[in-house]
């Protein structure tokens, strides 16, 4: 099972601290089956790519393992993004340009030239949030009881306008978001 740690780090600190970043510890098994008293043991590392405009590389996650479940537990710091090689802060700079500020596909491309994306990368992070949109609103229900959040829109577009702005101005950062709301509705809120 996976679990998003908060972090301050960059991807680049992250990597240069390599085994040495202080990991998250758990006291006790997370998997909600089992929480058994006992730490889990260190389980060795798995390797993942982190990609921002000025960090392209593979980065160790923290993996533990309990005895008495059998799951594996790895810490993804909040820099990234479950299954996006982008991180977060990368991937939500790009909708924000596509969607709040109206920019065409090709402005925004040009805006993010140093990654050299395609226009179908462009347009998969936004058809994703897009039809996420929904998902999202759950979570931030979930995450701020009492919030008040725009109606489901005919125009998608416009109501992703809405949440994305929600996203990025109701929390400190945005990796404070996706940690709260990965751990609450246990999956990414860009996920399939
Ligand atoms: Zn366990």
């Amino acid at each position: 099972m996976q679990q998003i740690f908060y972090t301050t780090a960059t991807p680049e600190e992250y990597h240069r601290l390599g085994e040495n970043f202080p990991f998250p510890v758990p006291g006790s098994c997370l998997n909600p089956e089992c929480l058994v008293k006992v730490p889990p043991q260190k389980y060795g590392f798995y390797k993942r790519n982190a990609i921002d405009a000025n960090f392209n590389g593979r980065i160790l996650i923290r993996r533990y393992y309990c005895k008495y479940c059998g799951k594996t537990i790895s810490y993804l710091p909040s820099f990234c993004l479950p299954y996006f090689q982008y991180t977060i802060e990368t991937i939500l700079m790009a909708l924000c340009y596509i969607l709040d500020s109206n920019h065409s596909l090709r402005a925004c491309l040009k805006l993010l030239k140093n990654l050299g994306w395609a226009p179908a990368h462009l347009q998969f992070y936004l058809k994703r949030f897009l039809n996420n949109q929904n998902r999202i609103k759950v979570g931030l229900r979930q995450l701020i009881p009492g919030i008040s959040l725009p109606p489901d829109e005919h125009d998608k577009r416009k109501g992703a306008q809405k949440v994305l702005r929600i996203v990025t101005t109701g929390f400190p950062q945005i990796q404070t978001f996706q940690a709260r709301f990965h751990k609450q509705c246990k999956y990414s809120f860009m996920a399939p």
